[in-house]
């Protein structure tokens, strides 16, 4: 006989484990399925550090906080900020030992609809039929890898910085990064700090400041939001704007002041204000890089930096069944009501999916535990009539 649950959460990065806190608190039947913490185990490289620091924590009762965990080792935010990822991962595994909460580590292959719920199935073969399923799957589905790149490079010769983050191949040898945005500037650090020879950036603007990010207008927003879910999305279009630029501006416009020194170095080559107009393959296996301000060099690989993209079309597990062609979809984000439930009663999203309706926060661990709260008791008001 098929297993069955009245909830799966599929997920456990930071916004699946806010929830599963709160499902665990208000005792609501589930199933949570992911490996923990996968994507910044393995799609992030070990020596990054967070942009954001000590406040963005995960616990919707505000006590398993980063600050309240600093507690246990008698250390303050100055102490750990700029927070390591190694540091980040430790806080979390504190925070599912206090929480209790341990995911199954099984992998998702297809969601389906199955009389008024889901039937969930995994890679061994087996499934799971659910009446609701919240989707936390995070941004690996989306990465943007846009025209004319794509075609533009040989095959096997450039990857997405999600799909690069082992710097030991690169060691005495030549790589362009295309993107001037902080993953990109933070990869050339950890690429020449592994002895890459020359990192060349290109990129289409200005070269960003090397300022301090201030978050600190987005904690209230946020709080705020767990009391007024419809706050964002009854804004007039003017005002959601002013706030998707102020955030992106935050994020995309500067970069971290502890990135400065590490940059300046003679193999750091900065191309601002160009793009890639041409790259050949030399007999001698390098490619030859052309630029539109005339510039050009070999080098011997390519990393994008080219961020992500919302398209829940590339979901697999959705895509594998019907579901992909049912969900209503606005920009490529599902269209959700105020609970986070798309358009298939009973199917939720968040995460970045949810940053169309919720706000540009969702990009961010800062929204995981105002998610949490709105989403959990949309479900608990279900599980209790
Ligand atoms: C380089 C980089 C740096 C970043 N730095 C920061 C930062 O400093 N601060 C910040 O707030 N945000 C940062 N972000 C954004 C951050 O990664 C996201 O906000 C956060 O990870 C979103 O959490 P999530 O729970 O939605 O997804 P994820 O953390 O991606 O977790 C997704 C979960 O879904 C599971 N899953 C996916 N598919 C399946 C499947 N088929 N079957 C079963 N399980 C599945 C995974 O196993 C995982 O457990 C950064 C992102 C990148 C790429």
């Amino acid at each position: 006989m098929q297993n069955t649950t009245p909830l799966l959460l599929a997920g456990a990065g930071p916004f699946g484990l806010s929830l599963a806190a709160y499902l665990k608190h208000e005792k609501i039947e589930h199933v949570h399925v992911g490996a923990s913490m996968d994507y910044w185990k393995n799609f992030m490289p070990q020596k990054m550090f967070l942009r954001s620091a000590c406040d963005w924590h995960l616990d919707p009762h505000n006590e398993a906080t980063i600050v309240n965990y600093l507690k246990t080792l008698n250390l303050q935010p100055a102490d750990v900020e700029p927070l390591s990822l190694d540091f980040y991962l430790t806080y979390i595994e504190w925070f599912q030992r206090q929480k209790n909460i341990s995911p199954l580590p099984a992998w998702i292959t297809k969601i389906d609809q199955a009389g008024h719920g889901f039937e969930v199935t995994f890679a061994d073969g087996s499934s799971t039929l659910a009446e609701k399923v919240v989707m936390a799957v995070g941004l690996r589905y989306f990465k943007n890898i846009p025209e004319p790149l794509n075609s533009l490079f040989p095959s096997g010769r450039f990857h997405h910085t999600a799909e690069y983050i082992d710097f030991s191949n690169l060691k005495d040898k030549r790589v362009l990064i295309v993107g001037g945005r902080q993953s990109a500037f933070e990869w050339a650090a950890l690429i020449h700090e592994e002895g890459a020879q020359n990192i060349h950036m290109t990129y289409r603007h200005d070269t960003p400041t090397f300022t301090p990010s201030d978050w600190t207008w987005v904690n209230p927003l946020v709080e705020s939001m767990a009391n007024r879910p419809e706050w964002f999305r009854n804004l007039s279009q003017e005002e959601k704007d002013a706030i998707i630029k102020r955030m992106w501006g935050e994020g995309r416009l500067k970069l971290e002041p502890w990135l400065a020194k590490r940059i300046t170095q003679e193999t750091i080559h900065l191309h601002p204000q160009t793009q890639v107009t041409d790259c050949k393959e030399l007999p001698t296996g390098e490619l030859q890089i052309s630029l539109n301000d005339g510039s050009t060099f070999p080098i011997d690989h390519v990393i994008l930096a080219t961020g992500y993209k919302m398209d829940i079309a590339q979901i697999p597990m959705l895509a594998n069944g019907t579901l992909t062609s049912k969900i209503k979809t606005q920009n490529g984000f599902p269209v959700l009501d105020e609970s986070f439930q798309s358009s298939v009663p009973n199917l939720y999203f968040t995460g970045l999916p949810a940053a169309q309706d919720f706000g540009p926060f969702f990009g961010f661990t800062a929204a995981a535990n105002t998610s949490a709260r709105i989403i959990g008791r949309a479900l608990s008001m279900k599980q209790n009539g």
